[in-house]
């Protein structure tokens, strides 16, 4: 990779093999609707076989999410690309992920822009993550362990915050933490199903909410979301 992160993969982690089965994936992405072309480009560069198991690497460019371990997933491409694609990341912006998971939507959000933090609840998924990360070379994210659901305030303000896990409701201290302008995507819903929603934070105290199709996720959990 040429870019100034995932710099520690070489040739031989990232074979042509893979490369052809991203296009092919990136190809169904399309098919699927997803039309923003830098965020295509972002999971076009993101090698995601590297993110899995090496037993489990023939899944990596499936449309469909994973066991990560610890009862977690790393999500869908289509729904990664969906996230990514409503968050509408530009090269300034200052983004926060919640749910870290394998670290695969966080590298994909380094591609859009060089300031993004990311908290994982997970004490093991954490550990294990930052490792890798590290091992690519794809340190530029700052990666925090703890509760997420109530934002992370020693960072605040975000131009967008992209929860990857479903939640009960908006929990209010992420709705805090927008900058005027910035944007929230979180799946909102019961335990078998949410539906993507975007929030806009368009004044201080106005806030314009856009929903959009349902998925599902793994809870997210903590204060300002499901009981552990
Ligand atoms: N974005 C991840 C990826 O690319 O692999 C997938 C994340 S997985 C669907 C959801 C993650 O959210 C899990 O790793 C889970 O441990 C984490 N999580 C749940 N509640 C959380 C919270 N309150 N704060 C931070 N992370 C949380």
């Amino acid at each position: 990779s040429s870019s100034f992160y995932l710099r520690a993969i070489s040739p031989l982690q990232d074979t042509y093999r893979h490369q052809g089965q991203r296009r092919a994936l990136l190809r169904e992405l399309r098919q699927k609707g997803i039309h923003d072309e830098r965020v295509l480009a972002a999971l076009g560069a993101v090698p995601r076989h590297l993110f899995f198991e090496p037993a489990f690497e023939a899944h990596a460019y499936q449309d469909k999410a994973f066991p990560i371990g610890e009862g977690q997933t790393i999500s869908q491409p289509y729904t990664v690309a969906f996230q990514t694609q409503l968050l509408g990341v530009r090269p300034t912006d200052h983004v926060l992920e919640i749910g870290t998971g394998s670290g695969y939507q966080c590298a994909v959000l380094l591609r859009l822009t060089p300031h993004v933090d990311s908290i994982e609840f997970n004490e093991v998924l954490f550990a294990r993550t930052r490792q890798r990360l590290a091992a690519l070379g794809a340190d530029g994210a700052h990666l925090h362990c703890g509760d997420g659901s109530v934002g992370l305030p020693a960072r605040a303000p975000f131009d967008g915050i992209l929860v990857t896990a479903g939640a009960p409701g908006l929990p209010p201290a992420l709705l805090r933490q927008l900058r005027v302008g910035g944007r929230m995507v979180i799946p909102v819903g019961d335990s078998q199903r949410q539906r993507m929603v975007r929030v806009t934070r368009e004044g201080p105290e106005s806030f314009v909410r856009e929903e959009f199709e349902e998925f599902r996720f793994v809870p997210l959990l903590g204060a300002g979301g499901w009981p552990k």
